[in-house]
C-alpha cells in the first residue's frame, strides 16, 4: 500500500486540514513554505493522467476552496496550486496529489521558472494539439 493510502487510513499519522468521503487534505511535511497543503483522492489513482474526472474535479474543487482559505488566513500575497505527473515532472509519491503552496514573496523558498528554450514553431504545436 502507498505511503497516502496509509496517511488515508490513519495508519500513519498527519495534519489533516480537511477531510469528506472522497478526499483528504493534510499538511505536507516538508512545508516549502507555512501552509503548504497536499489534496489527494482517497481513491488510489497514480497521477492526473491516470485520474477518472470525478476523482479529478473532487480534488480541483477542493484544491481551490482550500487555496482561498489558505491565503485568506496566512496572509499569503499569492499562491501555487500544482500537481507532480511522474519522475521528470518531480513526483515522488505515486498517488495524485495537488499542492498548494501558499506564497509569501518571490524569495521565498520555491522558485518556478519558465526558462527561454528551444524557438517552436506554434502553428505546428497547435496543429498536433487541436481537435480535428
Ligand atoms: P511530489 O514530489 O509532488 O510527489 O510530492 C510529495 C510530497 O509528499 C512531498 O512534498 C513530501 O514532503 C510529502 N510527503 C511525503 N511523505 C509525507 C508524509 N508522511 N506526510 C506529509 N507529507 C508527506
Ligand atoms: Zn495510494
Amino acid at each position: 500500500m502507498c505511503i497516502f493510502c496509509k496517511i488515508i487510513n490513519h495508519e500513519i499519522p498527519s495534519a489533516v486540514v480537511y477531510e469528506d468521503q472522497d478526499v483528504l487534505a493534510i499538511l505536507d511535511i516538508s512545508q516549502v513554505t507555512k501552509g503548504h497543503t497536499l489534496v489527494m483522492p482517497k481513491k488510489h489513482v497514480r497521477n492526473i493522467l491516470e485520474a477518472d474526472d470525478e476523482t479529478a474535479e473532487a480534488c480541483i474543487r477542493t484544491a481551490k476552496m482550500l487555496a482561498k482559505r489558505i491565503v485568506e488566513r496566512t496572509g499569503a500575497a499569492g499562491v501555487n496550486v500544482l500537481t507532480n505527473c511522474g519522475e521528470a515532472a518531480g513526483q515522488t509519491v505515486e498517488h495524485l496529489h495537488f499542492h498548494i503552496i501558499p506564497r509569501y514573496s518571490s524569495n521565498d523558498a520555491i522558485t518556478i521558472e519558465f526558462n527561454p528554450s528551444e524557438k517552436q514553431d506554434l502553428e505546428a504545436v497547435c496543429a498536433l494539439l487541436k481537435e480535428d
